[in-house]
């Protein structure tokens, strides 16, 4: 689904990632671990093309994304991304910033969008939350309306980055449970987080990062209980 062949990035001299080889298969849980500054946030940026890498080459879901005649727009359609900060339209109600995508993106007809919002929203937990205006929802569930907005856009891949680091640690829970149970149902996810927890339970994968490299790649159980690297060993002693 997923293939990163040598990418390289820079911005301007700054060489953020460097010769990145990952491959993600179909329905993976991929959890992307490493201190700050180490280029999580950028790698996962390119694969929807926020950002464009220098070199090597990026296949998405069998369109290769840093090609000129790749249709941008069709590439994110099929990728939901879910950010730190829940960045939803506060002057729009809930169900409105779920529908907006389907009906301005993929043309679907009002009733069809509100009808497939109410089911992801359900989904999330929180369906009498529809007529509410963000501000009126705790950041739990703001990042849980952000998680439904992403999946009312049917995509092949969801992005994480950090989606619960602005959240009270009350809050964090809700939020992983929802992931835990979209990871159950076979999505493919890429998720930079913080919280080992859900690493250790959820992903088929972790992939540790530092200074723009993929220092180690493996199964959790290998991972938490002895990673290979002496940088992994560092970093997983700060976290846990
Ligand atoms: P992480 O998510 O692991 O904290 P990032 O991918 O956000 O790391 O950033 C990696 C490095 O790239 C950092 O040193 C950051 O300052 C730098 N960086 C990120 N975005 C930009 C940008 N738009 N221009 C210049 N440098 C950037
Ligand atoms: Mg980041």
């Amino acid at each position: 689904m997923i293939h990163f062949k040598r990418v390289n990035k820079h911005f301007g001299r700054f060489h953020v990632l460097k010769d990145i080889e990952l491959d993600i298969g179909e329905g993976e849980v991929v959890v992307v671990v490493g201190p700050s500054g180490s280029g999580k946030s950028t790698l996962l940026r390119c694969i929807n093309r926020l950002e464009t890498i220098t070199d090597g080459e990026l296949n998405v879901g069998g369109v290769t994304v840093n090609d000129k005649a790749t249709d941008i727009n069709k590439l994110r359609r099929k990728i939901g991304m879910v950010f730190q900060h829940f960045n939803l339209y506060p002057h729009m109600k809930v169900i409105d910033n779920i529908t907006l995508a389907p009906i301005k993106a993929l043309g679907l007809p009002e009733k069809e969008a509100k009808e497939t919002a109410m089911y992801y929203l359900e989904k999330v937990g929180i369906p009498e939350k529809a007529d509410a205006f963000p501000s009126q929802l705790s950041g739990g569930q703001q990042q849980r309306v952000a998680i439904a907005r992403g999946l009312a856009m049917k995509p092949d891949i969801m992005l994480f980055d950090e989606p619960t680091s602005a959240l009270d640690p009350e809050m964090i829970g809700e939020v992983l449970d929802v992931m835990k149970s979209l990871a159950h149902e076979g999505m493919t996810m890429v998720v930079v987080t913080h919280e080992m927890g859900f690493a250790r339970e959820v992903a088929n994968r972790i992939v540790f990062m530092d200074q723009g490299k993929i220092i180690e790649e493996a199964e959790p159980a290998d991972f938490f209980a002895q990673p290979k690297e002496e940088r992994a060993r560092l970093f997983l002693s700060r976290v846990i």
